[in-house]
């Protein structure tokens, strides 16, 4: 019998990949993985400054180690090169593997600004534990670091590396904190927040270049990133968080459905026969939501139907918790579709956004400092996102 395949050792790969041993022990099953398959947990990696964790203390289990646990094969640092769904196999660089049915946990792409400069080489962005790890190696000795990008992963590295002991500066183009999840008057308090621990913000010019100074005797070497307005921030270190893009291009290529990610049914079903998706790739039922809470459910229900009981998974209330201890942040997200308008009370950098839609009710919210406490209550409130 052919195995089932999972391409992705991240969360959404591997969670499928636990939740299917407890249904099924016996069925072969194969994980390709471009990276080293280390078990770890990604929302960890904007935590490590402050926790002074290495990449290999944040790892769980080694390829070998998840291997043994759940009784299947990893094999780790293979690109696969492409799908032929008609012949139920995967075409890897040198050889072929069929499956019996394949699973797609291919993540996200970061995205970095098309930037000049002789030093937009040195560039970081941190997706995955070896990002991490060659960043916090590069950080060894060093001071400062610019940030480009406000959005969640920039504000939590900002914060993450402050508490570390890094000056941080951080770019972004719209003008506030977090711009696409939070209400103004949020942005403004997790801004107030940051800043009191020293970030600085360039709200408003786009980064353009990011040059080299070599500095002179007894002086350390720096990177300067030269902004839209004319102004030039110096540091030891630039960090790319603009944003992530869903990993489609292989399915694409194999002729499956893709819009923003990977098109699937309720029940994780690409528009290929034995093809399923999940995770960062994915577009489920018309949802993109690269965040651990759905992937979860999906792995859950994909596994149920992996193991022969066709499962629809559901996502209730998805509430993402951003990791800004200086001004702490619950957020659900307003599906696209829906319009109304947000209801704001604050005091000082305790802020309760409430968005209604046109008929009064309660469709997403965002909470910041003290008012995080009002999550539980306000998640009842809340219609299920894909019931
Ligand atoms: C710094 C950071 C902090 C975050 N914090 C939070 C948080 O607090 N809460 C939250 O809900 N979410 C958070 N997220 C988002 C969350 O971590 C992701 O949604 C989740 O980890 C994605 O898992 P995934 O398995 O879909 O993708 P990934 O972890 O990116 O895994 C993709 C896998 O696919 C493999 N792959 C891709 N293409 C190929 C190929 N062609 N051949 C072989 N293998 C391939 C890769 O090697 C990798 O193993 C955070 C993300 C980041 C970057």
């Amino acid at each position: 019998m052919n195995p089932i395949v999972i391409i992705g050792s991240g969360l959404a790969g591997f969670n499928t990949l636990k939740e299917f041993r407890k249904l099924d022990k016996e069925t072969p099953v194969v994980v390709l993985t471009a990276d080293d398959g280390r078990s770890y947990s990604k929302p960890m990696l904007s935590t490590g400054f402050t926790k002074q964790k290495s990449a290999d203390e944040l790892a769980m289990a080694n390829a070998e180690q998840v291997a043994e646990q759940f009784n299947v094969t990893v094999r780790t640092h293979v690109h696969v090169a492409g799908i032929d769904t008609a012949k139920q196999r995967v075409l890897l660089p040198d050889d072929h593997l069929d499956y019996s049915a394949l699973v797609l946990a291919l993540g996200a792409d970061t995205w970095t600004p098309p930037l000049e400069g002789d030093a937009v080489g040195e560039v970081f962005s941190v997706n995955d534990l070896i990002d991490y790890g060659r960043f916090r190696q590069a950080l060894e000795g060093k001071k400062s670091v610019t940030i480009l990008g406000g959005g969640l992963i920039g504000c939590e590295f900002a914060n993450d590396l402050s508490n570390g002991g890094f000056q941080v500066s951080l770019v972004e183009p719209v003008g506030r904190c977090l711009p696409m999840l939070l209400p103004e008057p949020a942005s403004a308090a997790v801004g107030r927040g940051l800043e009191e621990l020293g970030v600085t913000f360039h709200f408003g010019p786009l980064a353009k270049a990011v040059h080299h100074r070599h500095g002179g005797p007894g002086e350390r070497d720096m990177l300067v990133t030269e902004l839209s307005d004319g102004s030039h921030i110096e540091s030891d270190a630039v960090l790319s968080a603009i944003g992530l893009r869903p990993r489609i291009d292989l399915a694409k290529q194999a002729g499956l459905n893709t819009n923003r990610g990977i098109l699937t049914d309720q029940t994780l079903r690409t528009s290929a026969d034995k093809v399923y998706a999940l995770g960062d790739c994915a577009e489920v039922g018309g949802h993109v939501l690269p965040y651990v809470l759905p992937l979860m459910a999906s792995a859950r229900a994909l596994a149920k139907t992996l193991a022969g009981e066709v499962t629809p998974v559901s996502y209730g209330v998805m509430p993402v918790t951003i990791k800004t201890p200086a001004c702490p942040v619950v957020v659900c997200p307003v599906p696209d579709e829906v319009e109304g308008e947000w209801r704001i009370e604050e005091n000082g950098n305790d802020v309760t956004a409430l968005f209604e839609d046109r008929d009064g009710k309660l469709r997403g919210y965002a909470l910041t400092g003290e008012a995080i406490k009002e999550k539980m209550k306000l998640n009842k409130e809340l219609p299920a996102l894909m019931p």
